[in-house]
Parts: structure tokens; sequence; C-alpha cells
């Protein structure tokens, strides 16, 4: 049976406007089903349902008094717990902010609600958006929908989970190494990771400054490109925003994708990547061509130390970021220290997991003065020709197409004792986000037991409706994105 759930962002909106849907059933609808299947899934740190109803019945009695609602009005949303809102609290995945409670709302969650959506929660993560699986928020593990004894990806995973079990239509992530496009792979949804810069940072908690970018997830491009209109765009209060008037994402759908060249690079199908991900990758580029697009080889030498620029970068970032939890700013303080450096250390040592302290201290480290050339400048330089590999491909191709993850969605502990095996899962992603490049993240197949694989397209700087465009006509084709996992 369909219900609202069921149904795109776009038509729960339109239907919401002319009256034919109402905000407080959709809203009640989907509160029900996050709770019954919260015990399964685990995709919510917190739920604010009073709050939620209040929104819609608002939403339905401004439509039924002829007053005008936004582009997404009625449509129930979720945001991952790394960015801030002014009801409930915002915890990161982590027990040191404990109990916080923002002062101001993230820019994409007012937007999204000026826009008339209804963000009816906050979504489990990775503690800070450190790790592929949610195996390191500090309070549970977000279930695959597809198989629940596996883990739906991360950081976003509880977004992804969330979405791709129809609790929600569409929700937002943050992505700083793959976050994003991961677990959209994992979970069978559509995740876009947009151009650094393309869509405001304020109020979303800062892990890898230069890195971190929010951008939308859905299930299909339609609803993804709908989405990032409504976040997309100049916000003066971030610095590193974008001065640089956003597109109509969704009126770029409908462009034709013949002629456009696809650049294929056999970096990104070396050792390691699972056949069957190969294999089903490869139709998917080989169903674009088909379209009309061409594929064309293309080299990018520097790919291969991505991974290990990523994680000095990253951790650098994150080892200043993290500096302000200290007892004194925000949220948990050790109870009666004996002195400040008993503060600073009992508080960050009873408030961080085991994941953000090694990355700490990785990142420490790294711009220690005595490794700071070695490792954390080097890092920097390698930064800048993974960047140029990227720019001279741009050259050649529209696009660019790989595998996302390189395995499918592994099972809940597989990796949990081997950080070094989780952080080179990061392969395929990771350089997007080290050169600032949009990436998305389109479901295009399922492996012989039945668990979604994910292609991934990069585009040049800006050109998010380019990927938004491709991953659309291939949805008008392919039916992977409304293959639905067979929950209660
Ligand atoms: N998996 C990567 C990491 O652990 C990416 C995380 C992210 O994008 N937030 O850092």
């Amino acid at each position: 049976m369909t219900t609202p759930l069921d149904i795109p962002v776009a038509e729960i909106a339109a239907g919401v406007r002319i009256g034919k849907l109402s905000a407080l059933d959709i809203v009640s609808l989907a509160l029900a089903r996050v709770e019954s299947l919260q015990p399964q899934l685990r995709a919510f740190i917190s739920v604010d349902a009073d709050r939620a109803m209040n929104l819609a019945r608002k939403i339905d009695e401004q439509r039924a008094a002829g007053r005008e609602i936004g582009a997404l009005a009625g449509v129930p949303v979720a945001v991952k717990d790394n960015m801030c809102t002014t009801f409930g609290a915002t915890t990161c995945g982590s027990k040191i902010l404990a109990p916080f409670h923002a002062q101001e709302a993230a820019h994409v969650v007012d937007q999204l609600e000026s826009a008339g959506a209804i963000v009816i929660g906050k979504t489990n993560l990775d503690e800070f958006a450190m790790g592929s699986s949610t195996e390191n928020s500090a309070f549970f593990t977000t279930a695959n929908p597809w198989d629940v004894s596996r883990v739906a990806g991360g950081s976003s995973g509880g977004s992804t989970a969330a979405v791709a079990a129809r609790l929600i239509p569409g929700a937002l992530g943050s992505d700083t190494g793959g976050s994003i496009r991961e677990p959209a792979s994992f979970c069978g949804i559509v995740g876009l990771k947009p151009t650094y810069g393309r869509v405001s940072r304020y109020g979303l908690v800062a892990y890898g400054s230069s890195l971190d970018q929010i951008g939308p997830i859905a299930r299909t491009a339609r609803d993804a490109a709908l989405l990032l209109s409504v976040i997309a765009g100049h916000d003066p209060r971030d610095s590193t925003s974008a001065n640089e008037p956003a597109p109509d994402y969704v009126a770029a759908l409908d462009r034709p994708i013949r002629g456009l060249r696809i650049g294929v690079s056999e970096e990104y199908f070396g050792a390691g990547l699972n056949h069957e991900v190969q294999a089903t990758v490869r139709a998917a580029i080989a169903a674009i061509e088909s379209q009309g697009a061409t594929v064309l080889p293309i080299h990018l030498p520097h790919m291969k130390y991505g991974i290990a620029c990523y994680y000095l970068i990253a951790t650098a970032e994150a080892s200043s970021n993290l500096a302000r939890f200290d007892g004194v700013h925000y949220g948990h303080r050790t109870p009666r220290p004996a002195d400040i450096i008993d503060l600073y250390s009992s508080t960050r040592g009873e408030g961080f997991g085991a994941e953000v302290k090694r990355r700490i201290m990785l990142g420490t480290f790294a711009l220690s003065s005595g490794y700071y050339d070695a490792y954390y400048l080097k890092a920097l330089k390698v930064r800048t020709l993974i960047k140029s590999d990227f720019e001279s491909a741009f050259r050649d191709v529209d696009v660019i197409a790989s595998p996302v993850a390189p395995t499918i969605a592994f099972p809940i502990g597989e990796k949990s004792d081997d950080p070094l095996a989780m952080y080179l899962a990061d392969i395929y992603t990771v350089s997007a986000n080290l050169a600032g490049i949009p990436a998305i993240s389109i479901p295009c197949g399922f492996d012989a037991s039945g668990l979604p694989v994910g292609m991934q397209l990069m585009g040049n700087y800006f050109a998010e409706d380019r990927l938004l465009n491709i991953a659309h006509q291939y949805q008008q084709v392919t039916d992977w994105h409304n293959h639905m996992p067979a929950l209660g």
C-alpha cells in the first residue's frame, strides 16, 4: 500500500498546497513510522513530536486561510545531529555535549523551515562525524534498512537509513570525506555533497572546516535538487560561503545528456574493489553511455595519496576545532576537578569516545612543531596536486564516474576494531572534499545478496546542476531508486 511517505518531496508539497494532503496527517504518519521502526533501525537520536505537529497544524491553517505556504510546505524532514536546532539538544553523537541546547538554528535548518518543511528530529551519526558506520556514536549504531545486521554507513547513517526506510522523504547530512555519499550508497538512495562553500556551514558543528559541507539526502535526484535549491546560496554568517547565486536545480534536471563526456579513471577500479560493486558500477556507466554520453579514459595520478592526505588534514583541523570542548564553554564538565588541568583532561577523557581521541592525538601530532613540515605542510601540498589532477581532467570531461565505496554495507562490528581498514574504505570519496568539488552518490543496483550499490559522479566546481541532471536522466531509465527494503 502506498502512503504519502512513499511519494516524492515535490508531490507531498504540491498535495499540501492544493489541500489534497494534510500536513498534520503526513507528519503524524512520519512520527508513527519513526517510532515503530526506531527499535530496529535506531536512526534518530531525538524527535520533537509536539513541535512537529504544531508546525504541521499551522501550515494546514495557513493554507486554509489562503495564505502563501513555502515550496516544501508540510514535508517532514530530519537533520543530522551535528546541525544546531533551537529545539531539543544538539549532541553530535557525543557525550561531551550533553546537555547542549543551541541558541540559534543552523542556516540550513532555518532555510528548510522557512520553505515550510518540518524538521521532526535529529539523526544519528558517528561522534563528531568521525567514522563511516555510526558505530562511533556514543549512543547506538544505526542499522541498515536492507539488512539490520549491517551498518547503514556513516557518518550520516541516521539520515540515510531514515530516508531509505521511508520514515521521511528527505534529510540533510554533512560530508567531510564521504559521510553523505557512503551511507547513501549503503542504503540505496541519493546523497549529494555540494561544492565547498555552496551551502552555508553556519550552525554545523565543525569537524574539518576546510572539507565540511552540508548536502541533501533523498530517494530521487529530483528531490535532492529541490532540497538543494532551498539550502544553497550565500550566507554572510559563513565567511566561506560562496557569493554566487544558486541556479534552479530542478529546472536543470530535464536537460539532455547526449554528448556529455564521462571520465573514467582506472585508479578508481583497482585492487580492493569488490567484484560485484565493480561490475554494477561499470554497468551503470554503460547505461549512461547508451543514453548518448561518451565515456573517456582519464588519469588522476595523485588520487592514491588521498587517504593519507585526508587523514592528516582532517585530523589536524579536528584537533583544533575540538579544543573548544573543554568543560568551560559547552556541555559536560567533570565533577570536582582537582585543578584547571584536571578540569580539561578529565572532562575530555570522560566526554570523548576512542575514535575522537585518536584523531585529536593524530592531528595534534601532525601539527606539532617538529612534524608540521613533514606531515601537515606536506599534506597541504599533496592536496594542491589532487586539486590540479581534477582541474586538468575537467578540461577533457564533464563529469567523472566511479564507485562510492569499495564494498556494500558491511556487518555491524566487522571493522570496529580496525580503524585503518575503516579509513582505507574512504579511498573513493575523500578526493572530492580535498579538491572542494561536488559529488553525488546514485543507487545503481544490488549485489547478489540484495544489498544496494552506489555510483559516484564528481563534477567541476558549482556543477551540482549537471550531476543532478545526469542522476535524474539515469533514474528515468532505471528503477533502482524505487526498490524498497522489506521492513515492517
Ligand atoms: N569516513 C570519513 C571519516 O571517518 C568521512 C567522515 C565524514 O565525511 N564526516 O573521517
